[in-house]
């Protein structure tokens, strides 16, 4: 039995016809496909995928191009990678250049002053005068403790820990320790800086 397409009767045309309306539904289904497969990659959200899906199902090639028009322009993958190489540049700057916590001006991590706001940022250590990290409990640097013992008493019970030298002399006659006297701290203040 034939059918007849618009009713169109003759053979060949009828044929046709037919051939090119099974055309336009593969097109119209590639494309309701090709709509969810790039949703997909763009939205997040299940719900606005289906949508599209639907609209392109619903109304063959307009539902499409009008999603093709409204579409995020970008892939998720490619924002991700965007917001993860942000966070990296930023960790990064941070690490290289950090900055004073008051006035944003560019210091060096060993600064325990802002050259430019004159604040303190770190706090010297009492012994041997470098910058101590407020977490640290100790002076990485010469071991001594941090902030309970006063460099006095602290001086005073040295020599009990370092045993004299050959010729008698105690270490607080070294140079090397006389040299440890705690530096002028200024103006004291809590370090606030968490870095
Ligand atoms: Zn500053
Ligand atoms: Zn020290």
């Amino acid at each position: 039995m034939r059918l007849a397409v618009f009713g169109i009767e003759n053979d060949g045309l009828n044929r046709a016809v037919s051939v090119l309306l099974l055309c336009i539904v593969v097109i119209w289904l590639a494309l309701v496909w090709w709509t969810y497969a790039d949703a997909r990659r763009r939205i997040e959200d299940p719900m606005l995928i289906g949508c599209a899906t639907l609209a392109s199902l619903i109304f063959p090639f307009i539902g499409t191009i009008v999603y093709m028009i409204v579409r995020p322009p970008e892939y998720l993958d490619d924002v991700r990678e965007r917001a993860l190489e942000i966070a990296a540049a930023q960790a990064r700057l941070q690490e290289l250049d950090p900055a004073c916590p008051y006035c944003g001006f560019e210091i060096e991590k060993t600064f325990l002053r802002c050259p430019s706001c004159l604040r303190r940022l770190k706090e010297p250590c009492r012994t041997c005068g470098r910058p101590l990290d407020p977490r640290w409990k100790i002076c990485p640097y010469c071991e001594s403790e941090i902030g309970q013992v006063a460099p006095s008493a602290q001086q005073r019970r040295r020599p009990r820990r370092q045993p004299t030298t050959a010729g008698g002399r105690t270490a607080i006659d070294d140079p090397t320790i006389a040299r440890a006297a705690p530096p002028p701290t200024g103006e004291r203040r809590p370090p606030s800086r968490d870095s």
